[in-house]
């Protein structure tokens, strides 16, 4: 199930919660999300997350240097050249 975030439309009606903005579990992307704040009712909209793509969650390069690998990058605008990180 697809996780949201939530933030308060008038940061000025909102309460800490809200104005911080918090998560929503829902069902499916298109699902109706919170129409107000669960602590302090203040309407609250979907804000865009940032995923976190890129960031190591396992340490991989760091692992892979202290084994004394090297990791490499593709090289941007060549297709197939590598370098070393
Ligand atoms: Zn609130």
């Amino acid at each position: 199930m697809p996780l949201f975030d939530y933030q308060v439309q008038a940061p000025a009606a909102g309460c800490p919660h809200c104005r911080a903005g918090f998560e929503v579990l829902l069902a499916a992307a298109d699902a109706p999300g919170p129409a107000g704040c669960p602590r302090c009712g203040a309407p609250v909209a979907r804000v865009m997350a940032c995923p976190r793509i890129g960031a190591s969650q396992t340490g991989f390069h760091r692992r892979a240097a202290a084994a004394g690998f090297k990791t490499l990058k593709r090289v941007a605008g060549n297709k197939g050249e590598y370098e070393a990180v």
